[in-house]
């Protein structure tokens, strides 16, 4: 009892080591931090908007039933049971007084001190000023619109299946996908996957009466893999029936109509948003120095420039790629993906406790290992890098690689125990083809059931509200 009094009243006396965004980054540097300190070192603050992590390469797979959406995100508060875990938002930094402003989920805005400070707020979809697409686009980046767009494609299904108007059918079966990197070449794979598993339990509903498009202003899809397996994952989703338009661009898609800077036009219910990301645009407000693109300009040592008490990393960083550099590429910046962001969490983290005892910093260095991408069940492209060596899978052995490497870096043991578990269902029960689109707006129902039921003269003329008299 005195030991836990003695620990609040000292609480207040440790400096603060404030952590803004609990995903890759946040939550690996938090753990590492959490684990080199010694007792009672520091307070280590985590911050987010959302109460848990999300692995993000899974989530083509969340969206197309493959794995369970709750297993794909990590619970902050478990796994960081010694960090103080704060659900809201970093808004402003102050560096002279050094001062964060929090806004909460509700309540007012508050103010927190803090001694050392890191930023890794990730990235956000990079979109363009296109008509139509705030209205009608579906994001990949979090675990809601993955859920929300398998809801939203086994929905066109059932649609397609119960309706006599030819367009109505059509638009519902009409599925856009636009940039073909790797959240969106691997979004399509899986999702054309699963529509093609879910046709088969609709009477009127078949594989060929749907329509996948992936559309790319690049020349190649999958640049993260190499040219030839990039080509080898066009030519892949095209044998599915995947139509893939390169070096197009989408000029418009008001109301559901597609218009392709190519020319063509369909009429479609489902744009799927995959484009790219740009740093989190929240970074303009801390007063930190930036590259030309957003990013927060880092050292090697993964401290901000100016800064010896500011570290960033992850997509919202520019970190020097000190391979490249050390290769002749001078301008060799490293890539925003899961990869680095965990290898540079845990330098980071150890930077930070060495910055808090006076300690000289470590450079982040990190050879690209190659990379994996699954385009549906048993399918798949990988490169793995081995020193000098590339060595380039596709089909069914890149698709184990895929799963095995993810399986193995899903953040901590008992997700990996839920991953491998769906995967493993998956295989005896089948995928899981209902759509629970009701879940958007759940208490509906229970609304119209509870609601007042209207007094007997509005009732006579159908509930027509009348004119108030003046
Ligand atoms: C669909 C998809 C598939 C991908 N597949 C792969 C892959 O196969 N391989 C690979 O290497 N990489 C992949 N990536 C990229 C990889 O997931 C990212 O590079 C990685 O998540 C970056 O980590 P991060 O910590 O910088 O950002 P994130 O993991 O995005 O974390 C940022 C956190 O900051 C929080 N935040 C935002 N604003 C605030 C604020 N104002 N205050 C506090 N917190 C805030 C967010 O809620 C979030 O939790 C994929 C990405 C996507 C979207």
């Amino acid at each position: 009892m005195w030991g836990w009094i003695l620990d609040c009243m000292s609480t207040t006396e440790r400096p603060r080591i404030l952590v803004v965004g609990g995903g890759y980054v946040g939550l690996y540097a938090a753990r590492r931090i959490l684990k080199k300190m010694r007792y009672g070192e520091a307070t280590v603050t985590v911050v987010d908007p959302r109460s848990y992590m999300t692995y993000q390469p899974f989530l083509p797979e969340a969206a197309a039933g493959s794995i369970s959406p709750r297993h794909v995100v990590v619970p902050l508060r478990r796994v960081l049971p010694k960090a103080e875990v704060l659900t809201g938002r970093v808004t402003t930094i102050d560096q002279d007084r050094k001062v964060a402003t929090v806004a909460p989920l509700v309540g007012d805005a508050y103010e927190l001190p803090f001694d050392y400070l890191v930023v890794a707020m990730g990235a956000v979809s990079r979109t363009f000023p296109i008509p139509g697409l705030a209205e009608n686009g579906i994001g990949m980046k979090g675990i809601e619109e993955a859920i929300g767009l398998r809801n939203h494609v086994l929905e066109q299904l059932d649609k397609a299946d119960s309706t006599t108007d030819e367009e109505v059918r059509r638009k519902a079966l009409t599925f856009v996908f636009i940039g073909g990197g790797f959240a969106g070449a691997e979004t399509v794979g899986e999702v054309e996957d699963m529509a093609r598993d879910a046709a088969k339990y609709y009477k009127n509903v078949k594989r060929e009466d749907m329509r996948f498009l992936l559309v790319d202003v690049a020349d190649k899809i999958l640049p993260e893999v190499g040219p030839k397996l990039g080509a080898y994952g066009k030519e892949h989703l095209e044998s599915r029936g995947v139509e893939v338009y390169l070096k197009t661009g989408m000029k418009s898609c008001v109301d559901g109509h597609v218009v392709l800077d190519n020319g063509l036009e369909v009429l479609s219910n489902t744009i799927v948003w995959t484009a790219g990301v740009k740093p989190n645009p929240a970074l303009s407000r801390f007063g930190l120095p930036l590259g030309p693109r957003g990013h927060i300009d880092a050292e090697p040592t993964l401290q901000v420039k100016g800064t010896d008490y500011i570290w960033a990393a992850g997509d919202n960083a520019q970190v020097p790629d000190m391979v490249g550099r050390r290769n002749g590429n001078e301008n060799a910046w490293c890539p925003p993906n899961a990869q680095h962001a965990l290898r540079q969490a845990k330098v980071l983290g150890d930077n930070v406790v060495s910055g808090m005892r006076g300690f000289p910093q470590k450079e982040y260095s990190h050879a690209n290992k190659g990379a994996v991408a699954g385009l549906g069940l048993h399918k798949g492209v990988a490169m793995i890098v081995m020193g000098k060596m590339k060595i380039k899978l596709k089909g069914r052995l890149a698709w184990y690689m895929h799963r095995a490497y993810h399986g193995m870096a899903m953040p901590t043991f008992n997700r990996k125990i839920r991953v491998f578990a769906d995967w493993t269902l998956a295989t005896f029960l089948k995928r899981e083809v209902v759509s629970l689109g009701a879940m958007e707006n759940p208490r509906e129902e229970f609304y119209e059931a509870a609601k007042p039921a209207p007094a007997p003269a509005a009732a006579a003329d159908g509930g027509k509200p009348k004119a108030k008299a003046s």
